[in-house]
């Protein structure tokens, strides 16, 4: 555990109590508001990674904090299955309006990981299919049955076979591409879908699962016109494409749902993360014909669709259509320069990715070639010293992740400002000269 902040109560109970899920933890908080996090001794920081990508709305948003205390106050669960409610059917009519296409009919559940796992039950029912094909190097979470979609051993060793007819295809990944030629993949880079159906499959495939930008994987976001052939692929093959927005969606990219950049309409949308500014809520949506395939009884959570879950969850996109997105397409825009010339100014920066405000900065060691013998080699320590050197010197909290780790990952509250924008940009600059 990370010696950073000095409550040692709560970092000795975690050590004790606590199962030893991450490497090294990060500020203690005890507060937050806005984009600020503030730890036990009072100590300030500069949130620009949102609890990975969840407070979009900011930290103790008033109008979220607002409808979640009248619901607390109202009634907090009579489990959204038995007890139709209102928080539910507004969420459930709210979401019907704002996605793509004709998706209408949504499920509630708790988490990313359980909106995965809902959607692979309905497209297999849908279909009468068992297999699905997702991305090598995707992420769709860790419960077994979307463990088994996540492309990354990382995550499953020792754990695996988590669930049986899942196939994997190459990721968009241009920097490191290994079938295409420059730093940006091309749509026909798709087409590895369509050999993977063709080469391990029966033919009959109930869904492709892609991340319309790729996010544990390292900001990776594919070309125009990739989604467009996924889209095409599955199609073909009688499968659903299902877009995974856990951490796309709800104005990350700047558009309410990032598969609304690509000329798609996903058959199944999965949510959560920013949905409800952090209370717990995931969900898939589907077209009705789709949803129609569940019968009662197929499928149910307990706490899924919680009421003031649920309620946040409508202030939540309030707030985002209020403004929220419209503020992440402009400080998207900014932060694209300038992170274009900290690629220029900085060997070790190899790439600097992202839309909206999900950005990724590839570092890398500029004297060896990396793996495939494409692009230099990933430097997932230098990842590391710069995140804790921005922590430790500046006060900014970023994350870092990728394939390789060596990714840093700014995804900060989406209602942050030029100037809080500018210290973090400030910050890393100080940061890359640094370490
Ligand atoms: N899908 C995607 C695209 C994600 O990024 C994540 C979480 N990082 C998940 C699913 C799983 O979400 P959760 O942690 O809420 O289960």
């Amino acid at each position: 555990m990370s010696e950073f902040g000095s409550n040692s109560s709560v970092t000795d109970s975690y050590d004790e109590y606590v199962m030893p899920i991450w490497k090294s933890l990060d500020v203690p908080v005890e507060r937050a508001h806005g984009c600020t996090l503030e730890d036990f001794d009072g100590n300030e920081y500069l949130d620009a990674f949102s609890g990975i990508s969840v407070t979009n709305v900011g930290h103790g948003n008033d109008a979220v904090v607002e409808a979640a205390t009248n619901q607390l106050e109202r009634f907090v669960h009579g489990c959204s299955y038995v007890h139709p409610n209102e928080p539910v059917a507004s969420l459930a009519e709210t979401i019907a309006d704002v996605s793509p296409g004709d998706l209408q009919k949504s499920f509630f559940c708790n988490s990313g990981t359980e909106a995965v796992e809902g959607a692979i039950k309905l497209a297999r029912k849908y279909t009468g299919s068992t297999e699905v094909v997702a991305l090598e190097m995707g992420f769709h979470g860790r419960t077994l049955g979307s463990l088994a979609l996540t492309g990354n051993n990382a995550y499953k060793r020792e754990m695996a076979p988590a669930l049986n007819d899942v196939f994997h295809a190459g990721a968009p990944y241009g920097y490191r591409c290994p079938r295409c030629e420059g730093e940006r993949c091309t749509p026909s880079c798709a087409d590895d879908i369509e050999h993977v159906i063709g080469t391990h499959t029966s033919g009959d495939v109930a869904a492709v699962v892609v991340e319309p930008v790729m996010g544990e994987a390292g900001i990776i976001v594919p070309p125009d016109g990739w989604l467009e052939r996924v889209q095409e692929i599955a199609h073909d093959h009688g499968a659903l494409l299902v877009c995974d927005e856990v951490q796309t969606g709800y104005g990350r990219t700047g558009e309410l749902f990032a598969s609304a950049h690509f000329d798609v309409e996903p058959d199944i949308l999965t949510q959560a993360k920013g949905i409800a500014n952090g209370l717990p809520l995931g969900a898939f949506t589907a077209s009705e014909a789709v949803a129609d395939a569940f019968d009662a009884g197929d499928h149910l959570s307990t706490f899924g669709g919680n009421p003031v879950a649920c309620a946040s969850a409508l202030a939540t996109i309030d707030q985002l259509r209020g403004g929220i997105v419209e503020n992440v397409r402009e400080q998207g825009r900014w932060l694209e320069s300038e992170l274009d010339s900290l690629e220029g100014a900085h060997d070790a920066v190899g790439q600097t990715r992202g839309l909206g405000l999900m950005w990724g900065i590839e570092l890398v060691d500029p004297e060896k070639t990396g793996p495939r013998g494409v692009a230099p080699a990933p430097d997932a320590d230098l990842a590391a010293s710069v995140r804790d050197h921005l922590r430790d010197e500046s006060g900014v909290v970023i994350g870092v992740g990728g394939y390789y780790k060596n990714v840093l990952r700014l995804q900060p509250p989406l209602s942050m400002t030029r100037d809080q924008l500018q210290r973090v940009v400030e910050a890393l600059e100080r940061a890359l000269e640094a370490v």
